[in-house]
């Protein structure tokens, strides 16, 4: 278990030593014209000025290690948003906000904002290029959980009445792709259709890729789309032929389902996409590819700039 006592956790100027190490290897760089030469930065000292800020002589701001991250203009010291990073990045299946409330001694509301402030950093960066390639292999697969918000259709897409038995039931729906010894990327749309996988697939994976999916026939059209496209039936009793299967995903699905269920229980639909990024970040950074939870949290750590932007549009981030 990680040394929680660590003083990063403890003391909130070594947190924030902490974090200018990593934001700032070779010297502090100024958020607001982005300066970053040290002879025109200078730290502000004495006791009319808190510790950990500077100023840039290119264009007159001041600033902290804070400034343009998701965790500026916050009230909560910075060691306990290094402890909240940590937990999160530590816990596979995720941790409560109810936890983080006892663990971190914040009220229950603001541990709630704070974990998805810490989710909007885990986010993907929209720069990552497509996955797979030449010789690589990209497993496909949707699932479906726990209940879509609004009433419940009478009807399916095609029109027939919904079997409580069908897949199409009031379930929310999550695509996923997944490269093989590389990375996951997780999707909920509004409705698994062959639209939408299309969309998901041509938008994030090359096409010198081979696919592989169970027989769904929501990839039968579009797996033409790409150099090759093999398929293991479930509906047969067949989960594996040779090299063929979606157990790489499967398991990233039952992770996150664990983890939906077991911690975080109630996740309104609009935050899905949140969760969806947390449980793919761990995924991305895992142990299996030789990432410590240290290393993860460091990771978060170095992402959270240039994200707070995106998150004010949803008017959440004044509370926390
Ligand atoms: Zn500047």
């Amino acid at each position: 278990m990680t040394d929680l006592n660590n003083p990063i956790f403890q003391d909130k100027d070594k947190a924030r030593e902490h974090l200018e190490a990593l934001r700032w290897p070779n010297g502090a760089i100024c958020p607001h014209c982005g300066n970053a030469d040290p002879a025109k930065i200078r730290a502000l000292q004495g006791k009319s000025h808190r510790p950990g800020l500077y100023q840039c002589a290119a264009c007159r701001e001041q600033f902290t290690v804070t400034v343009g991250t998701v965790f500026e203009r916050s009230k909560i010291p910075l060691n306990k948003w290094l402890l909240a990073t940590h937990l999160m990045a530590a816990s596979k299946k995720g941790i409560s906000a109810h936890q983080l409330h006892r663990m971190l001694g914040v009220t229950y509301k603001t541990a709630w904002f704070m974990a998805h402030r810490i989710r909007e950093a885990m986010k993907d960066d929209s720069s990552d290029g497509p996955m797979g390639g030449e010789g690589k292999t990209v497993e496909a697969d949707e699932t479906y959980f726990g209940t879509k918000e609004g009433p419940a259709p009478t009807m399916t897409t095609s029109g027939r009445p919904f079997l409580k038995s069908g897949k199409a039931t009031h379930k929310r729906a999550v695509v996923a792709l997944v490269e093989r010894g590389g990375s996951v990327r997780m999707f909920h749309v509004d409705k698994a259709n062959r639209d939408s996988v299309r969309d998901i697939l041509v938008r994030n994976v090359s096409r010198d890729t081979t696919l592989y999916t169970d027989e769904s026939r929501l990839y039968t059209i579009t797996g033409r789309e790409y150099r090759e496209h093999h398929t293991v039936k479930h509906s047969a009793g067949e989960y594996v032929r040779g090299v063929v299967h979606t157990n790489t995903i499967e398991n990233v699905f039952s992770v996150f389902k664990r983890g939906m269920k077991g911690v975080y229980q109630h996740c309104s639909e609009k935050h899905l996409h949140r969760y969806l990024a947390e449980f793919g970040f761990r995924y991305n950074n895992r142990v299996g590819l030789k990432v410590s939870d240290w290393e993860r949290s460091d990771r978060i750590l170095k992402r959270i700039e240039g994200k707070r932007l995106t998150y004010r549009r949803t008017d959440e981030a004044a509370h926390a």
